[in-house]
């Protein structure tokens, strides 16, 4: 096939019929976050490169392999954004939100951009629902972060999920660490991946979040950071795993956990699934306390997540949870003639102003291409205008469910369909409420 009918590999397309579950997805997100007092913020699709690379960090496999960069037509390194905290991050400091009043709560949701090899569950083009808890030092807004991330996912419809958490700790207790770290994978330097000889030099820590099954290996038997940690981190972890009991969120601290970006301090969590195959982190965040300070903003310790949204796809598919098909029709009009068009563009003004879901034909075709039309739509009633019911002022209101029909002045069209609907929306209470027993 031609590149022209074919979409860019990694990137998918969000159908109609399909679209209904990721609006009712999103909302539901937006809505779980505003429990919490978050609030959407939106930025731009694209940054200045270095707003990445000074915050992700160099030495990650984000800004090493799958960025997608470019220089614009003004010279500009341009990147297509891997992720959101650090536009959002750059976006605080530049509008002054970091000056208070603290915390600043955001949240967002929207496409993001990796060149990754394209697999189940890894896409190039995939959209990211997440937060930022801007100001926030205090361990119980990290229990309520991670509350936050599994109260959306509850909501959304995920039945099981596991709850991972570690520590990695501060600047200053990592430093004995990541030198125990060296130490070690020096050890076993010959039979890490390229990638991770390199790590070892500049980042070691990184080397535990490489996806070689060997390096993986080799990682799970390394110092782990936990035994590092200085008073004031165990502290504030201790503090976290309490707050976290008290609000009844089930954990296990596993001390594996780094997270791929650099800028994570202290708290770090990924909620697991073991329903999807090998891409099973779901969501990952984190605490950030040094990521505004290195942005040249002043220091504001500060955390938050990221959920793959494709991924809670795949997982609500593989728990075969149920989600909405589109909003549908509320009724199809169907018009036989010249005059019943004109009369047809009326009444779905009329309707639609009102807020009825209304069809009519479009392309021209008789009255039986159109009750096909209306059955595929799914259209839960319809209205055959022609001569006679122009003639006589009525029409008859066709149940396309039960086959039921009630004849009704053209005048009092929307009055009829309000009180089909509502005992249509009845009946179907009544059978699901009998249905389930009681
Ligand atoms: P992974 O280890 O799977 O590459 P990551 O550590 O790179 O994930 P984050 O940068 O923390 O992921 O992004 C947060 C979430 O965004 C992930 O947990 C995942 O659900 C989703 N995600 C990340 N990269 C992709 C991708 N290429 N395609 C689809 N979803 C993704
Ligand atoms: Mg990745």
């Amino acid at each position: 096939m031609a590149e022209i009918n074919r979409a860019v590999k990694g990137t998918n397309d969000i159908l109609p019929g399909e679209s209904s579950k990721w609006q009712l997805i999103e909302r539901k997100m937006l809505e779980t976050a505003e429990l919490y007092g978050f609030e959407e913020i939106r930025v731009p699709v694209f940054e200045h490169t270095e707003v990445f690379l000074r915050s992700v960090g160099d030495t990650t496999d984000v800004v090493q392999k799958e960025m997608y960069t470019f220089d614009d037509k003004g010279g500009r390194s341009i990147t297509l954004r891997p992720e959101f905290t650090a536009g959002v991050i750059r976006s605080a400091i530049e509008k002054g939100l970091i000056n208070g009043p603290l915390p600043v709560k955001t949240c967002y949701v929207g496409g993001c951009y990796r060149y990754e090899k394209p697999q189940a569950g890894r896409l190039r083009e995939f959209h990211q629902f997440g937060v930022e808890c801007i100001g926030a030092a205090a361990p119980n807004a990290d229990a309520e972060v991670i509350a936050l991330a599994k109260q959306v996912l509850t909501t959304v419809g995920v039945e099981k999920i596991s709850l991972r958490i570690n520590s990695i700790g501060c600047p200053e207790c990592r430093k004995d660490y990541v030198a125990a770290l060296k130490a070690y994978f020096s050890s076993r330097r010959d039979d890490l991946c390229d990638t991770c000889k390199d790590r070892l030099e500049r980042n070691p820590m990184r080397i535990l979040d490489c996806k070689s099954p060997v390096c993986h290996e080799i990682a799970a038997h390394a110092p782990v950071v936990t035994d590092y940690l200085c008073r004031d981190c165990r502290d504030h972890f201790e503090a976290v795993q309490r707050h976290l009991r008290a609000a009844g969120i089930d954990f296990t601290v596993d001390p594996q956990i780094v997270r791929g970006l650099d800028y994570y301090t202290r708290t770090v969590f990924e909620f697991v699934s073991g329903d999807i195959g090998a891409q099973s982190t779901v969501c990952g965040g984190g605490r950030y306390d040094g990521l505004i300070g290195q942005m040249g903003g002043k220091p504001t310790p500060s955390l938050g997540f990221a959920m793959g949204i494709e991924r809670l796809m795949l997982l609500l598919e593989a728990q075969k949870t149920e989600l909405p098909l589109s909003a549908g029709c509320d009724l199809y009009l169907a018009p036989m003639g010249e005059q019943a068009l004109t009369k047809a563009s009326e009444l779905c003004a009329l309707l639609r102003a009102e807020g009825f879901r209304v069809q009519t034909d479009l392309c021209g075709r008789g009255l039986k291409a159109q009750m096909k039309f209306a059955d595929k739509i799914a259209a839960k009633y319809t209205v055959v205008l022609g001569d006679n019911e122009l003639l006589n002022g009525t029409v008859n209101l066709k149940n396309m469910k039960t086959g039921e029909e009630s004849v009704c002045p053209i005048d009092e069209l929307p009055q009829a369909l309000l009180n089909a609907l509502q005992t249509a929306a009845l009946d179907a209470l009544t059978d699901t409420v009998e249905q389930a027993g009681f």
